[in-house]
């Protein structure tokens, strides 16, 4: 059987602390919002009493990732650039228009596009989460490479990543 731990939303908790009430070992916190992995046993309680479903069981370890054929490689690819493609049509159609609902609708379509791409690179588990942490230990990492370290790549993508900060 797979062991799970609880983990809380805390942007869905209203803290009306059923999970606290219901929770057999003490592992629920509603005042730090954090959920003690030590003491949580996965039993589920708390996710089915929340009424803003603020708490999902998440599996303490994930099977391995499955290598990727070169079809489906090739496919990504293609599917990517693609969205990438129409993403900078569309940007370039807003430049240059001057009518204020195309505008908007290659706006959209731009947008559009670049959540789809983002969509088809991390699911298919390419994507990073382009977030400071990331950046950092990107950072980190070409500083003092481990063995096998690929420095050259890494700082390629960190100058292609768009971090949130
Ligand atoms: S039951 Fe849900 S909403 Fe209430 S404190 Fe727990 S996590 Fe928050
Ligand atoms: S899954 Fe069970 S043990 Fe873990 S926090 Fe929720 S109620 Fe407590």
């Amino acid at each position: 059987m797979v062991r799970m731990y609880a983990s809380r939303n805390l942007r869905n908790c209203t803290k009306d602390c059923m999970c606290l009430y219901v929770c057999p070992t003490g592992a629920t916190d509603t005042e730090t919002g954090q959920i003690d992995f030590d003491k949580c046993i996965g039993c589920g309680d708390c996710v089915r009493s929340c009424p803003n479903g603020a708490i999902s069981l998440i599996p303490y370890t994930y099977p391995p990732q499955q290598p990727k054929d070169d079809q489906c490689v090739a496919a990504v690819r293609a599917i990517s650039h693609s969205k990438a493609l129409q993403e900078a049509i569309a940007e370039d159609a807003m430049s240059t228009s001057d009518d204020p609902a195309l505008f908007l609708l290659m706006k959209a379509v731009r947008r559009s596009n670049r959540l789809m791409g983002e969509d088809l690179v991390r699911e298919t588990g390419y994507m990073l989460p382009q977030s400071g942490e990331v950046r950092r230990l990107l950072e980190s990492l070409i500083a003092n490479p481990p063995d096998g370290f690929p420095v050259e790549a890494a700082r390629e993508l960190l100058g292609l990543l768009r971090f949130t900060e």
